[in-house]
């Protein structure tokens, strides 16, 4: 058996342990996780209550291209309709994105650290990863466009970046689009984009009919609370969309994640509550940063990559005995860094008073 030369080598996917398991482990009652940006307030209470009506439905092929979503979501983002696709997660979009515009002898842009699917991907595809440093946690976006040659196909920015929390603004981002010659495709992750607030955070959606190239992807993964059912969308060109229609797996999103999405993007005022939640447990963990004289990125997501000035697994450990799982920037190229998500106001507090324990300081 001789499997394809470009996944030669490549890494698996190392999920972390289950928190049950963990729990058992360390024989706590409790654990708070705090690793994987997800939503600590869960999802909207209106989901549970839309699920019941799929019941009838579950012998049967799900829509993959979601079409009760897709007039939902499109009036909800002021779009044509033809203008969305939909996946099993973004994680799905992004596989898309690599399926459809990349094969050997190609190239695809990305920050060096970010989101590590992009490079992942691009591999898979036997295509060549090209890593730009980050300045400051900050894409370089000119830095960025330089990387850029005639064997490019696809440029990644993070927005908010994973894992610095980091934006660039709307104005580097036009003019980074100015810059782009026609046969690049500009792939905007937004996964975070609902807990941004920063007026500078660019509206990419108004920017689609002036940017061909532009495409945007998001997710119900986060803010939304929905990381379980595995359902995010991508918004770009119609010619785009059909492309990755062509690649896409005929029943990728399942019923059931369509029919909470639908319930969970009705419901408005939870997305309201979580943002002003989340944008307060930053403030709440910055502060106290500051007061200790750690430093941090600053953050516009819903996590926060800080610098203990210590080994990071130490930390990482140290905070997993007390019951508080991280993400430990080892991994992700920060080796004194850990990741926290942001989580609610209890747990923000239980991790400090368990970091304060770990980094020997008074709270
Ligand atoms: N993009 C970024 C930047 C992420 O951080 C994540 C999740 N960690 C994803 C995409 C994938 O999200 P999902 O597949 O759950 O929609």
């Amino acid at each position: 058996m001789k499997p394809k030369a470009a996944i030669r080598g490549l890494p698996v996917y190392q999920p972390g342990k289950p928190l049950e398991e963990v729990k058992r482990e360390l024989g706590l009652k409790e654990v708070i996780k705090l690793a994987s940006n997800e939503n600590p307030f869960g999802c909207s209470p209106a989901v549970w209550e839309s699920l019941a009506t799929e019941r009838e439905f579950f012998a049967m092929y799900p829509e993959g291209a979601a079409p009760d979503l897709r007039r939902e979501l499109a009036l909800h983002l002021g779009v044509d309709e033809a203008r969305l696709i939909f996946g099993n997660g973004s994680d799905e979009v992004v596989q898309m994105l690599a399926r459809a515009y990349l094969e050997p002898g190609t190239e695809s842009v990305m920050a060096d650290r970010t989101f590590p699917r992009y490079w992942t991907l691009t591999r898979m595809e036997g295509a060549t990863p090209v890593e730009v440093p980050l300045v400051d946690g900050t894409h370089d976006l000119e830095a960025m466009a330089s990387a850029v040659n005639e064997r490019t196909r696809i440029v990644w920015i993070c927005n908010p970046n994973n894992p610095t929390g980091t934006i660039v603004d709307r104005d580097e981002l036009v003019r980074f689009l100015d810059r782009m010659p026609e046969h690049v495709l500009v792939v905007v992750d937004e996964a975070y984009y609902e807990y941004v607030t920063d007026p500078a955070y660019p509206d990419t959606i108004s920017l689609l009919d002036r940017y061909p190239q532009l495409f945007v992807l998001r997710t119900f993964s986060k803010i939304y609370g929905l990381a379980a059912f595995r359902i995010g969308y991508g918004i770009g060109h119609p010619d785009v969309v059909t492309e990755l229609d062509r690649v896409r797996e005929p029943f990728n999103v399942n019923r059931l994640a369509q029919r909470a999405a639908r319930a969970a993007l009705a419901d408005q005022a939870f997305v309201e509550r979580c943002r002003r939640l989340n944008r307060e447990g930053v403030e709440t963990i910055s502060r106290q940063l500051h007061e200790w004289g750690l430093s941090h990125f600053p953050s516009h997501g819903n996590f926060v990559l800080l610098d203990t000035g210590k080994p990071a697994d130490e930390v990482f450990q140290s905070l997993l005995k007390q019951g508080i799982i991280v993400r430990s920037g080892q991994a992700l190229g920060y080796p004194t860094h850990i990741r926290v998500t942001v989580g609610s106001p209890e747990q923000n507090a239980r991790f400090l008073d368990a970091l304060a324990v770990s980094l020997g300081r008074q709270r």
